[in-house]
């Protein structure tokens, strides 16, 4: 099937599963923290079963050892669970997430595809888990959102880890009505009586899918009610941004979404194609702050609340030699950004160093690494750095930062 075949659709419906090569150059080992928990040894830690040496903290979390730390008792570190775009399974690459460790307090940044079984393997526990912060609802974002709870939280793990309180949860409210189909003609609609969902009833909804086996449980293990675990909160919107699904990202400040002693998040809407609402995120902390770009084209909202923070994790696409036409590739830049101009985005927000995550190349067969370095680095004076599964890095970053 050519490029040409996937239509004009929206990435996120419509990429392809593309391996992304493991080579790494030694800048980015640089940029790793001390955990001793490289992206190798996790690689290693998996490929036990070939005789390789598990980690501590992998061998813990397979049942051997001492059970796993949620990072480091004080400091700051981002862990990329996965760094794919798109929903389609790729066994090299895992779908969009990350965690930030606060003093040893987990927030999530979506939820996609296995991350909830990458939490675990990255050494997490799920008692460290204090909040879960989802950008907007397209599935690679949020495939994974309720086996936090219904597998990872409810009950005990072999290392006795649960989930033992509310998580707060944030995240989009229902759109409020759905774009015409693009390039005309009509298409099914799924649930006419509310095709719209947000994140509260999304996960009601899922609560009431999953009942019976709730049920049983709860009668057969004496285990926590999933419903307890949860403590969703819809964003709303500030007053006055005239924002609505067909005037997705109007020109706005940021807002404080989430306070509470480690983090103080605030949002801002981008320009997902046709999504509304698609938020970026940024965190503060004592130790420094941390922007997620969620899914988006280039945004003056993202660039102006994102100004000077430490670590910027943007997401990239890549389309050198995937043939796609003109039209679908128009279509496709309204949702997302070019791997080439990510670098002048981090630049004109003064990050001090861009993390690439959520991404693909359209038009190779692998994410060549180094390559994609080179061009993120374009038009930015810090550092770029193209982030794989499992990557962790300190905040602030050490070694070489913004020149
Ligand atoms: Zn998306
Ligand atoms: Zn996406």
């Amino acid at each position: 099937m050519s490029h040409d075949d996937h239509g004009p659709e929206c990435l996120c419906d419509h990429l392809p599963h593309k391996p992304v090569r493991s080579e790494r150059d030694e800048a980015i080992d640089e940029a790793r923290t001390g955990s001793g928990l490289s992206r190798r040894s996790i690689m290693a830690g998996i490929g036990a079963a070939s005789g390789l040496a598990l980690t501590p903290q992998l061998a813990a979390a397979h049942g051997r050892g001492k059970p796993p730390s949620a990072g480091p008792p004080q400091g700051m570190e981002l862990v990329l669970l996965g760094t794919l775009a798109g929903p389609p399974v790729d066994i090299h690459h895992v779908g969009t997430s990350s965690a930030l460790v606060v003093d040893g307090r987990t927030y999530v940044v979506d939820c996609g595809r296995s991350s909830v079984t990458q939490f675990a393997t990255a050494g997490l526990r799920f008692d460290s888990l204090a909040g879960i912060f989802l950008t907007h609802l397209h599935a690679d974002h949020f495939a994974d959102y309720y086996n936090f709870f219904m597998l990872g939280g409810h009950i005990k793990n072999q290392n006795g880890d649960h989930i033992t309180g509310p998580v707060p949860i944030h995240g989009p409210g229902p759109a409020g009505g759905l774009p015409p189909k693009f390039g005309g003609g009509s298409v099914p609609t799924v649930n006419p009586d509310n095709p719209t969902p947000g994140t509260a009833q999304m996960t009601e909804a899922l609560h009431n899918a999953y009942a019976y086996s709730m049920n049983v449980f709860l009668r057969d293990m004496n285990v926590a009610d999933i419903r307890t675990l949860m403590d969703v909160h819809e964003i709303d919107l500030p007053a006055g941004t005239g924002a609505t699904f067909e005037n997705t990202s109007p020109r706005m400040r940021p807002f404080r979404i989430f306070k509470d002693d480690k983090v103080e998040v605030t949002a801002t809407l981008v320009p997902h194609g046709p999504v509304f609402p698609a938020f970026a995120y940024r965190f503060d902390t004592e130790y420094g702050s941390v922007t997620f770009s969620g899914d988006t084209r280039r945004s003056d909202n993202l660039i102006e609340m994102a100004q000077g923070t430490d670590l910027f994790v943007h997401e990239a696409i890549g389309v050198e030699g995937a043939g796609i036409g003109e039209a679908s590739l128009d279509h496709m830049l309204q949702s997302h950004v070019l791997i080439e101009k990510v670098g002048e985005i981090a630049e004109a927000a003064e990050a001090k160093h861009l993390v690439v995550s959520h991404y693909s190349d359209l038009g190779a067969e692998k994410v060549d690494v180094r390559k994609w370095r080179r061009l993120a680095q374009r038009g930015y004076g810090g550092r770029a750095t193209i982030g794989e599964d499992h990557d962790r890095f300190s905040v602030p970053p050490r070694g070489r930062g913004r020149r």
